[in-house]
């Protein structure tokens, strides 16, 4: 299946000793790669999550105030609190978090107060394990993740007033402590859109040692009599005395489903100690990041290649729970409503679909499998697939990527066929309907692509240009689950016909994509150095090469296969040189390109990720091993400032990990993929589904 332009497989040294493969590799990852990152400049936007693969509830220490999205900063002094989180990025923000926090003087509640300064020298950052200590409160804290639950340890000093705050937040929540129990137990509706009304998150939380006294308190300033309180921001403390080097365990579960239901999840630390929670998680995270196995690189590589493993491997994060009578059962964001079967969530499809969703149909294809179970349960539980879920549809980036993500699994062999005809219905529903508010979900500006095949830049409709080539990359994909389904002819014939569509924005004067006016001439003035406008965070230079589908149509379209070459050239020639008046300031994609000093060509972000390996079309494979080989070696590092860019939900760390292997997806749902510049001597794919993979060009999914 591996068509033309895999000529090569990987070349195995023959006459000496195969390197050794990696054996434990969750102790290369570092948590912290990406955190140290601001609002105007990202080396990956990310947080330290300590969490279990695709889990339901992820865990981080906060350096932020409650709110922001910048929850840990790597350059941050104070940690004000240990706050389970489901956030995907700082720009879509969290929903349905809540704090604990250790405190030696238990009156310190609020979050300012409780802040304790702590040192990277005394942190461990893992994915199956944190550590980090408290220096104001001569506090160790240890957290260990399961899939809904946690086990914290926290080692106190001696102190008569020692406490555990939990800290419900702000915008709608309820505490109660239950000290026969030594349990707290509450919800949070905490969330930045993309839920019903009735959006609760429900948690439980208990202490292995009796709780002497407690404190309610209405917001964090105001302590009230009684043992609950229900309102705007809710807060409870648990005191006690402690000896020197005590050790309280907490364990904490949750559930989007009810109380009971926390309860049910809490289980899942039923019996075990803290070590063996840690131990259960590391087990897991080397059989997950395991699953690669990879050999013959420097210690350095292995760092950055499993790191950016665990990071695609998070999201999209189980939003289904498992039921008394051992049930999958979610509650839905989109109807409000506990429903059947499985549902992930919190992943964008427009920077996803391009590399992390291609990962996992080669390497897990049975988590893939749930995920788009989940997308046929959204079909069924409102009218369209999510663009950009966190938990519910959110108002973000263009496109109809749903439609490479489906298609891509169905290609592949991962969707169980009963999903099939449901998915590709709600499909072609939201070719030709737009949600009613949510503008990014369905198509903004479908009656004019479906009657002129392009959306004018004119008409006033944004990112023109970059929604018609994605929409006619993603009627290719509709395209081939029309064909699988053996539709009828006329209705092939369409999708054919609407995958030409990045025609119409194609400006043979330039080269380029162009905006294009309702009287079907092209924008002017033009810029190639312009970013926004007709396309979406980022320029013509970085949108044309947006033919995933038929690039030998836009080599043709450009003249041939040296003016392709000269263009992609171009890209890295031309100075790093920008545009901003549509943002009105340098959006951080920006600066983040210019830095890079590679041109203009934009790493950071994703329209432009799979450009370097279109050389390949050409005839130029050569450049594609330099530029990508660049890429790896320079723009990924296992350090705190190690991605380019925003990292965005395992994408960015996606396209390392493929072309650290030597290949790369660049058409997700055409069963191809390009040859590059292996990192590794040798790797190893334990595909989930038991089969093995050691050589791209058998890859036969
Ligand atoms: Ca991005």
């Amino acid at each position: 299946m591996i068509k033309r332009l895999l000529i090569a497989a990987l070349v195995l040294v023959g006459c000496r000793q195969e390197p050794e493969l990696v054996t434990e590799p969750a102790d290369y990852v570092s948590t912290l790669v990406g955190t140290l990152s601001e609002h105007s400049f990202s080396t990956g936007n990310t947080y330290p999550a300590i969490a279990l693969p695709w889990g339901m509830n992820f865990w981080t220490p906060v350096t932020g105030k409650m709110g922001d999205g910048w929850a840990y900063r790597y350059d941050a002094h104070h940690i004000r609190g240990f706050k389970q989180t489901h956030q995907p990025s700082p720009w879509i923000n969290d929903y349905g978090q809540f704090a604990i926090m250790p405190v030696r003087d238990a009156e310190k509640v609020d979050q300012n107060a409780r802040a304790s300064w702590f040192s990277h020298h005394s942190e461990t950052a893992r994915p199956y394990y944190y550590q980090v200590y408290l220096a104001d409160h001569d506090i160790n804290v240890e957290i260990a993740p399961t899939e809904r639950a946690a086990s914290l340890l926290f080692t106190f000093p001696e102190s008569e007033t020692s406490g555990i705050i939990v800290d419900a937040y702000d915008e709608g929540s309820y505490i109660k402590v239950l000290p026969e129990k030594n349990a707290i137990i509450g919800y949070t509706t905490k969330n930045s859109g993309g839920v019903p009304e009735n959006f609760r998150n429900w948690f439980v939380v208990k202490f292995d040692k009796p709780v002497e006294g407690y404190t309610v308190y209405d917001g964090p300033s105001k302590a009230i009599e009684g043992a609950e309180f229900e309102g705007d921001h809710a807060l409870a403390v648990v005191t006690f005395k402690t000896a020197r080097g005590e050790k309280v365990n907490v364990q904490t579960a949750s559930s989007f489903i009810s109380l009971e239901q926390a309860w049910t999840n809490f289980k899942e630390l039923e019996g075990k100690c803290f070590t063996e929670v840690r131990d259960a998680a590391k087990a897991r995270w080397n059989d997950v990041l395991g699953r690669i196995q990879v050999g013959g690189g420097t210690e350095d590589q292995y760092r950055t290649f499993y790191s950016c493993l665990y990071r695609s491997v998070l999201f999209p994060r189980k939003f289904y729970e498992i039921n008394e009578d051992g049930d999958i059962v979610h509650y839905s964001p989109y109807n409000g409503e506990v429903c059947d079967g499985y549902l992930y969530t919190d992943t964008g499809f427009w920077d996803t679909f391009r590399a992390l969703f291609p990962l996992l149909n080669l390497v897990y294809p049975s988590v893939n499998a749930e995920i788009q179970q989940g997308l046929a349960n959204i079909a069924r539980e409102n009218s369209f697939l999510p663009e950009w879920a966190s938990p519910g549809h959110r108002d973000c980036m263009v496109g109809n990527n749903s439609a490479s993500v489906v298609a891509d699994a169905i290609i592949s062999g991962v969707t169980p066929e009963k999903d099939w005809q449901t998915l590709y219905d709600c499909l072609v529903y939201g070719t030709e309907h737009v949600h009613p508010e949510i503008s990014s979900t369905g198509r903004l500006g479908h009656e004019y692509y479906n009657t002129l095949g392009y959306i004018p830049c004119d008409v006033g409709i944004n990112e023109s240009v970059a929604r018609t080539l994605e929409y006619a990359y993603n009627d290719w994909c509709i395209l081939q689950i029309a064909k699988k389904l053996g539709r009828p002819a006329d209705e092939i014939e369409k999708w054919e016909s609407s995958s030409d569509n990045w025609k119409n924005v194609f400006d043979p004067s330039h080269k380029l994509m162009c905006g294009r006016n309702l009287d079907g001439s092209f924008q002017e003035p033009f810029s190639p150095y312009k970013w926004g406008g007709v396309f979406t965070e980022g320029n013509a230079w970085h949108y044309t090469w947006s033919v995933f589908h038929d690039v030998e149509g836009l080599m043709e379209a450009m003249g041939g296969k040296e003016e392709f070459v000269r263009m992609l050239d171009s890209v890295f020639v031309v100075p790093p040189i920008y545009d901003d008046s549509y943002y009105g300031y340098r959006i951080h994609e920006i600066t983040e390109m210019q830095v890079a000093n590679m041109g203009n060509y934009a790493h950071g972000n994703q329209p432009a990720q799979h450009m370097i390996y279109l050389y390949n079309w050409a005839g130029e494979h050569h450049k594609t091993e330099k530029r990508v080989r660049e890429v790896m070696d320079r723009l990924y590092k296992a350090t705190p400032d190690g991605y380019c860019g925003d990292e965005d939900n395992g994408q960015t760390s996606a396209w390392y990990v493929f072309s650290a292997l030597g290949f790369y997806p660049v058409c997700p749902a055409s069963g191809e993929y390009a040859e590059g510049a292996p990192l590794f001597e040798r790797f190893v794919i334990h595909r989930d589904d038991g089969s093995v993979i050691t050589d791209f060009k058998n890859i036969s999914l």
